[in-house]
């Protein structure tokens, strides 16, 4: 341990930059300040790297992809992430804890990332062996004077910037495909929460990951993310934020055609209908919501309920939302933590005051709990009387805010689903499963969730249409993110080609 690590009551919290298997301050010599949300403190610092450490760390990357790395065997690849998922789940509630530190979601929450995190590299482990047997498959081209075969082969160098809601599973779900894909990698984490990510330096330390597979670089948007977008040895940029950062993102990519993929923002639509018992339709509304304090990209923040269920389902949800044990993420009982930032909880404020200066009610919370003076806390918000032109109704608040507007019918439901200029998520709750099926199939939405909202699988594609993105992660396709795909075709007829020499 350096003399700079912290040890907190339960981890020690790494705080130097972890370039091609080594620890190393960064060039500049800049740190930034970790802070706890639950208390505004400030509980570490993590270097503050900038174009200098972005150089080393792809270097360091491209030696490791040209070293070994990029054509070693599926199998011998399996057997790291194995590894990986194995040292996470020794640490599962250290790591958990530090994740409550640093984003201050409630303790089970983060238990379930670091579950997940784990499940993510077994997932890929599998992908990659299986990858070993696709190779050289052939395809039909029409002739048997030709033999065309495929070859999948790793994209080479990767950026990999990550946002702050779920830290350490964000980072695993770019980490473990590229991986498995036998790309490098260089992780960017939010300068919000970077503790977990240094964490993944260690294991990679710990296993024995030939140096330079993994970097990770802790350090602001503008002086770390950006000089990564625009290098010219990076192959490919795999971006998980908001839009206006991934326009800037692909704007980087597009000076040199780098590949990108781009996980954004949403405004998802819940629709429930006057058949949907309203206790389920209540619990997952609040899923979808309030879970990890509404900071979730797909978070259902719009609900369109049928006019003739509303008045009885608002009258529940009200209740409940009041019921919701709001706290530190370490207090037992806890389901609502606070936002991430000082400048998160500006942010939703904002949002909330906005929406009542344009006239919306608030049904229920827009305040700070009562009993909880420091730290970003807010209450469990929703909004009733909605217009279309709010910004509340148009805008990613990404924090424990809902607003509501009634419908009268499946075509006016789906109208106002889709007036939005994101296509992420939507969900959609019935007791008429045909129903249910015909609207999933019309929402232009990348995932749709029937009588439900928010469960994610490894296995299941990841990702949205129009503004919310480029690309899927997650199960096969999050694999392929990472793939370059080569046909090699071969003459083998003993007949001369014939064209020019006749
Ligand atoms: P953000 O866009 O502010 O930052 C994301 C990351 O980009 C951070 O690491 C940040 O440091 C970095 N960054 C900032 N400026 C940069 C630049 N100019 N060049 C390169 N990198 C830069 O987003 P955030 O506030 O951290 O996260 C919240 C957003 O992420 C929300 O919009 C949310 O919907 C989205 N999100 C999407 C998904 C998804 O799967 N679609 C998942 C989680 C979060």
């Amino acid at each position: 341990m350096s003399a700079r690590q912290k040890k907190s009551s339960d981890a020690v919290f790494r705080d130097r930059l972890f370039i091609g298997g080594r620890w190393v301050d960064a060039v500049g010599g800049g740190r930034l300040p970790v802070i706890d949300p639950a208390t505004e403190e400030t509980i570490h610092e993590v270097p503050a790297a900038d174009a200098a450490d972005v150089d080393r760390a792809v270097t360091a990357a491209r030696g490791a992809f040209d070293g070994g790395w990029g054509g070693s065997s599926g199998a011998c690849r399996a057997e790291y992430l194995r590894n990986i998922a194995a040292a996470i789940r020794a640490r599962r509630d250290e790591l958990a804890r530090v994740e409550v530190r640093d984003n201050g979601k409630p303790l089970p929450e983060a238990r379930w990332d670091i579950d997940d995190t784990a499940d993510c590299f077994e997932y890929y482990a599998e992908l990659a062996e299986e990858l070993d047997g696709r190779q050289g498959e052939a395809v039909d081209v029409g002739t048997a004077d030709f033999r065309s075969t495929v070859r999948y082969e790793p994209v080479g160098v990767v950026g990999q910037i990550i946002p702050w809601n779920y830290p350490m599973l964000m980072a695993a779900w770019k980490l473990a495909p590229a991986l498995a894909a036998g790309a490098t990698c260089v992780l960017k984490p939010s300068e919000l929460t970077p503790l977990t990510a240094l964490e993944y330096g260690a294991i990679a330390e710990e296993i024995g990951l030939p140096p330079g597979v993994l970097n990770v670089l802790t350090g602001t948007g503008a002086d770390a993310g950006a000089p990564l977008s625009r290098h010219s040895d990076v192959d490919k940029l795999a971006f998980t934020g908001s839009v206006p950062t991934g326009m800037r993102v692909m704007t980087a990519a597009a000076q040199d055609i780098k590949n990108v993929s781009l996980e954004l923002g949403g405004k998802s639509p819940f629709i429930v209908f006057e058949d949907a018992d309203v206790e389920q339709a209540v619990e997952w509304i609040m899923f979808g919501i309030f879970w990890n304090q509404g900071e979730v990209c797909s978070a259902t923040s719009r609900l369109l309920v049928h006019e003739d269920i509303a008045p009885a389902l608002l009258a529940r949800l009200k209740e409940e939302a009041e019921r919701l044990p709001i706290g530190n993420g370490f207090d037992p009982g806890v389901l609502l933590g606070p936002l991430v930032s000082e400048g998160q909880y500006r942010k939703v404020r904002g949002f909330i005051e906005d929406g009542l200066i344009a006239g919306a009610t608030v049904l229920t919370g827009g305040d700070r709990p009562v009993g909880l003076e420091r730290g970003y806390f807010l209450q469990p918000t929703v909004f009733t009387d909605v217009r279309e032109d709010m910004r509340i109704w148009r805008e990613e608040i990404f924090g424990p805010v809902l607003c509501v507007k009634t419908f009268g019918n499946e075509s006016e439901a789906l109208r106002l689903a889709h007036a939005t200029d994101y296509g992420l998520a939507a969900a959609v709750m019935s007791a008429g499963l045909e129903r249910c099926e015909r609207v999933a199939a019309a929402l232009r939405a990348g995932i749709v969730w029937i009588n439900c909202s928010q469960p994610t699988f490894t296995q299941a594609p990841w990702g949205g249409m129009k503004q919310s993105g480029i690309g899927r992660e997650l199960g096969r396709w999050g694999l392929h993110n990472y793939l370059e795909v080569k046909q090699i075709t071969r003459y083998q007829s003993a007949r001369p080609w014939g064209w020019y020499l006749k």
